[in-house]
């Protein structure tokens, strides 16, 4: 690649003895930044279609940041950039494993960097930067998700507006985990894929953006930024055994006894509108009460994309509630499921397990009557 005024430099070497990953890393330094600070920003490629070439089989990641380095370089501005190949996995594949994977790197190399910047497949973006939220609490660099509906190949693809909003923000210096998208920053665990071909694919759910790019430039509200509330340590334990259940109207509470009887030992129960689910007939509750008397956790959310649940106002919830579930209140699904993982992953303690889910950790929740560190 050809970079006018521009020094490359490998450092595989040096990176992999701190990263202790098999990765290759490379850096390109581009001068002074926007603040006139020189920021030093991390890139992670883990995939998904920004860096994907389309192969026989369909789309696939493809392209590493060396390849990508031309086009990272017009939209860094004058940061200094070091790049890391975490994967190359359509984010489809992306699991548990890999969450841990990629928060014990940012922890490791937090110290390093004033921002990151993680290069990640759309479709389950928001499950990682609801999960990340979690494991990397107090953090305290920005540390930006983002990837695009188009590759960076494409001429006419979002990728590098996307990838300029990223790293803008992660060099920022607000501390949290950030998804940045369609010239907009959204808290991690806030975010939903809405649109499955848009370029404005993410949401920010029940809770304002963090940041919009508009003609007087990047506008931060600062006041909806997570509070640090203690030192940063990662906690990167979950739990795997979590089923997910969306109701439907018919549907057979044995469903609900077949995952335990298969060792499942969290639930979480999108329900209808506030949060309601039946009695009568298909008598779902008391399915949920044999789970919870048997030392499972029960949380139930709502099928509707905004507004939340609130399961005291019908007997369709308040049922649910005197069986012992717990409820999601304004979280999206994706929160409520890692929150859940997490969780388990912290305690076994039905109390504490509980108090967990009173409390709001990192943005992602309004606990009516609670301590929302977040907005609204
Ligand atoms: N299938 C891709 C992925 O999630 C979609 C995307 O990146 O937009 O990896």
């Amino acid at each position: 690649m050809q970079f006018k005024d521009t020094i490359l430099t490998q450092l595989h070497l040096a990176l992999h003895g701190c990263l202790g990953l098999f990765c290759p890393v490379s850096s390109v330094r581009a001068g002074r930044d926007w603040d006139g600070m020189n920021k030093k920003v991390l890139i992670i490629n883990t995939g998904g279609t920004l860096s994907s070439v389309a192969k026989e089989h369909g789309l696939t990641p493809g392209l590493t940041t060396d390849s990508m380095l031309q086009e990272l370089h017009v939209v860094a501005g004058e940061a200094e950039l070091i790049t890391l190949e975490f994967s190359a996995l359509d984010s489809a594949n992306i699991f548990p494993e890999d969450w841990v994977r990629l928060a014990q790197t940012i922890s490791r190399q937090r110290d390093n960097f004033d921002g990151m910047v993680v290069i990640h497949g759309t479709d389950t973006l928001a499950y990682t930067s609801s999960m990340l939220s979690f494991m990397l609490q107090n953090i305290q660099i920005p540390v930006v998700i983002t990837g695009s509906q188009l590759s960076i190949s494409n001429p006419v693809a979002d990728a590098m507006e996307n990838l300029r909003c990223a790293i803008y923000m992660a060099q920022s210096g607000c501390p949290g985990v950030f998804v940045a998208f369609n010239r907009k920053v959204m808290l991690g665990c806030r975010t939903s894929k809405v649109r499955s071909l848009s370029f404005d694919a993410f949401d920010s759910i029940n809770c304002d953006n963090i940041a919009q790019i508009s003609s007087i430039g990047m506008k931060i509200n600062t006041h909806l930024l997570p509070k640090r509330n203690g030192i940063f340590r990662l906690q990167d334990h979950y739990c795997p055994d979590i089923a997910v259940i969306k109701l439907f109207p018919g549907i057979h509470r044995e469903i609900l006894e077949m995952y335990a009887d298969n060792g499942y030992r969290a639930f979480y129960i999108e329900a209808f509108g506030l949060g309601g689910m039946p009695f009568l007939g298909h008598d779902f509750i008391s399915g949920i009460r044999k789970l919870t008397e048997q030392g499972s956790t029960v949380l139930v959310g709502t099928q509707c994309r905004y507004e939340g649940s609130s399961l005291e106002v019908y007997e369709t919830g308040r049922r649910a509630l005197e069986a012992g579930a717990l409820q999601a209140y304004d979280m999206t699904a994706e929160a409520a499921v890692t929150k859940l993982m997490w969780v388990l992953g912290q305690t076994d303690d039905p109390l504490e397990i509980r108090e967990y889910f009173q409390l709001n950790l990192c943005g992602e929740v309004s606990v009516p009557g609670g301590s929302a560190q977040i907005g609204k």
